[in-house]
């Protein structure tokens, strides 16, 4: 029986965060918590959107969910800060703002972009895990279009108009598919008289021998087969040394030129203000047990991209995805619940749902239970799953009728 309210803490308002946030009153009152989220930005960002941002197919406020229009109706509150360190002795978490005090802690940072030290990476190209970024990067688009419209060398203008991107796993190959329909499909309609298609080279560059690596094998050379039916010159094998202004060089010192170049080759948890308090892999992910807890800090929850768990001793870590997160966010409340009232802790079981790629208009993939299903079918299962991963019926609403829309209007070309 709980006596007096509980302080639970959330750190971060992801998908892991939130889904952990939406459960956790399917098993408390009102009355018996009292939840802070902490929280960089006041919105719900929905990553696996980005890339349709970024390629003018949703507007920005189409990925984004108030964060505290959510929390406002169990009277909770966000606070909104950067997270800078714990003090796990006194339970205690400092954010940019203040020192916050917690009985249980969830932790759900995410990740951000890995350059595993190429040099230039970071500087000169650019990234797509925030909303800002698929903003720039919709501009760059536009704007490089706009300053190749008025070269009249040949040469200068396929320099202008050279764009590549690193990294061939889901996100990389759904960019690269909606930016060459963009470009070709949108942005030619407009500049057909200054710029010829011959003058646009759109590349996708995998260190690996296969796009897709976690899709079953038939599927991996589907993509690659979309790719290249869309003038993607897909590049594998190829590992990036370095990244400069106008170009990229590969681990055997080929260059190509690259106006534009787009880093999504990885990922690497947010967790480096955790270091020496909680233990963690290489990586810098967070280990925890089989209950997504500490075992030397029972009182702190670990989920989503951040948590390092494997299903058993010879597997992998789960991976870093919003699948993985959102079926911890639950089973995380549940468990806090468990902890809290004396009860056993549940083990959590991943379970996965198959994987699923959109690779432009009407072409998608998808591995669902084991069945390998390609093309508009795929496409449409996508955009459903991922409709209803949505946390208000608001946002559902309105990405299915901007997806309407899009089928009979043009993409966005505004650059903001
Ligand atoms: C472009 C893109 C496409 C993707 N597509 C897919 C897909 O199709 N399918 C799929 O399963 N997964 C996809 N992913 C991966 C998926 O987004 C992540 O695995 C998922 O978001 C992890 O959930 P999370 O709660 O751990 O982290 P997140 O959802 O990233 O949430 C972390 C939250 O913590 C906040 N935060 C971070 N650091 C701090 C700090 N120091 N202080 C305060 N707040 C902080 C962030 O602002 C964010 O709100 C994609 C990722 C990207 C970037």
């Amino acid at each position: 029986m709980i006596k007096t309210k509980k302080k639970i803490l959330i750190l971060g308002a992801g998908f892991g965060g939130l889904y952990a946030y939406r459960s956790l009153y399917r098993h408390f009152n009102k009355n018996e918590i009292d939840v802070t989220i902490v929280n960089k930005t006041n919105y719900f960002l929905f990553t696996p959107l980005l890339h349709e941002v970024a390629t003018g197919g949703l507007s920005e406020n189409s990925v984004v969910e108030s964060i505290q229009h959510f929390l406002s109706r169990n009277g909770d509150v966000i606070h909104i800060a950067d997270v800078l360190s714990l003090d796990k002795e006194n339970k205690i978490v400092t954010t940019s703002l203040e020192k916050l005090s917690y009985d249980i802690l969830i932790v759900a940072l995410g990740a951000s972009t890995n350059y595993f030290g190429t040099p230039g990476a970071e500087e000169h190209s650019l990234a797509l895990k925030d909303l800002s970024d698929a903003v720039k990067m919709r501009g760059s688009i536009i704007d490089a279009f706009q300053k190749a419209s008025v070269l009249k060398v040949d040469e200068d203008r396929k320099k202008a108009l050279s764009f590549v991107v690193v990294g061939g796993g889901p996100t990389g190959v759904e960019l690269a598919a909606e930016m060459a329909e963009f470009i070709h499909n949108t942005l030619m309609d407009y500049y057909k008289d200054s710029i010829s298609c011959d003058d646009i080279s759109v590349s996708l560059v995998n260190r690996g021998p296969e796009l897709l690596a976690p899709f079953p094998v038939k599927l991996r050379g589907k993509a690659l087969t979309v790719l290249q039916d869309k003038k993607i010159k897909v590049y594998l094998n190829t590992g990036v040394k370095e990244v400069h202004a106008d170009e990229v060089v590969f681990s055997d010192d080929t260059k190509i030129h690259s106006s534009y170049t787009v880093w999504t080759a990885g990922v690497k948890p947010n967790t480096e203000m955790f270091a020496n308090i909680l233990p963690m892999d290489k990586g810098g992910r967070i280990f925890v047990d089989k209950n997504l807890h500490i075992a030397d800090n029972p009182e702190i929850f670990v989920i989503g991209d951040v948590s390092f768990i494997k299903e058993n001793e010879n597997s992998l870590p789960l991976p870093m995805t919003a699948q993985v997160a959102t079926q911890q966010g639950p089973h995380v409340a549940q468990n806090v619940h468990n902890f809290m009232n004396g009860y056993d802790l549940i083990p959590f079981k991943f379970e996965s749902k198959g994987e699923m790629a959109s690779l432009g208009r009407f072409e998608g993939l998808a591995n669902v239970f084991g069945v390998p299903v390609t093309g508009a079918i795929a496409w449409f299962m996508w955009r459903t799953v991922y409709l209803f991963k949505f946390i208000s019926p608001f946002k559902k609403i309105k990405v299915a009728f901007d997806w309407t829309m899009n089928l009979f209007f043009s993409r966005d070309i505004t650059k903001i």
